[in-house]
């Protein structure tokens, strides 16, 4: 079970420091992966701050080239090199705040791969798409466009672009049928098993129905993530979901 937190562009050092000294007596689980994606310029701060603690850290993008004059934009081998174990790519803010489309999520999942990082690559549908019933066409068509040929040690997170920051989440139906699909479409063109998180307006309050259903291997977390509270109630239900269903 995975538990991701993307803080996206929130919390700043201060905020940092007394989240970090929330989790100090915390009982983490072995049975539980957890990252969280800081904004850029606090990895290593929050690496050194959690490096006595089962917690991995993540970017939340990278470029496709490596180095070289591409201002303001992330290099994987920096996020390597300040602590960082896996990388963001193609969340639905990047596609449509900076127009990443699907060959250029492509290649910068394909450079984050070959840095070393571990991907937790994005898809997901918008309102319109899901309403017409073209969920299931239109996240296949992502997966063809934007897997690259060496995803390894990768995920693949399913976030419906309505979901995201709305409170609202498709039906337990809907998340199992896609997640399933998925999974099948990945095998298909790569012939390997993957695990899928689901993102989208994940809380305390609805943590519980989320994972128990089947295909879910974990969750992607954004302004629930954000107070370390509700960050450890999310991932205390999952521990508690483990031990049941065990
Ligand atoms: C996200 O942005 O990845 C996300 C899932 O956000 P939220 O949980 O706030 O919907």
């Amino acid at each position: 079970m995975f538990i991701a937190a993307n803080w996206k562009m929130n919390l700043d050092k201060k905020s940092i420091l007394e989240f970090t000294k929330s989790l100090q007596n915390f009982k983490f689980s072995n049975q539980i992966n957890t990252c969280i994606f800081p904004p850029m310029t606090y990895t290593d701060y929050l690496y050194n701050l959690t490096n006595n603690l089962p917690i991995s850290i993540g970017g939340q993008n990278c470029h496709f080239e490596s180095f070289g004059a591409f201002t303001g934009e992330v290099s994987a081998n920096f996020l390597k090199d300040t602590g960082c174990e896996y990388v963001l790519i193609g969340h639905s803010e990047r596609r449509t705040l900076n127009n990443e489309n699907n060959a250029e999520i492509k290649s910068r999942a394909e450079t984050a791969i070959n840095s070393s990082l571990k991907v937790i690559l994005c898809v997901g549908e918008n309102l319109t798409d899901r309403e017409e019933g073209k969920a299931l066409e239109q996240i296949e068509k992502q997966l063809n466009d934007c897997l690259p040929y060496n995803f390894n040690n990768s995920f693949i997170a399913y976030e419906p672009i309505w979901s995201i920051g709305t409170g609202k989440i498709p039906s337990a139906f809907e998340i199992q049928e896609m997640h399933t699909h998925i999974k099948k479409i990945v095998y298909r063109i790569l012939n390997k098993n993957i695990n899928v998180l689901y993102g989208g307006s994940v809380n305390v309050e609805n943590i519980n129905s989320i994972i128990e259903i089947n295909n879910v291997d974990g969750v992607l977390v954004g302004g629930a993530s954000l107070k370390a509270k509700d960050f450890l109630a999310i991932y205390s239900a999952a521990v508690k979901h483990l031990n049941i269903s065990s």
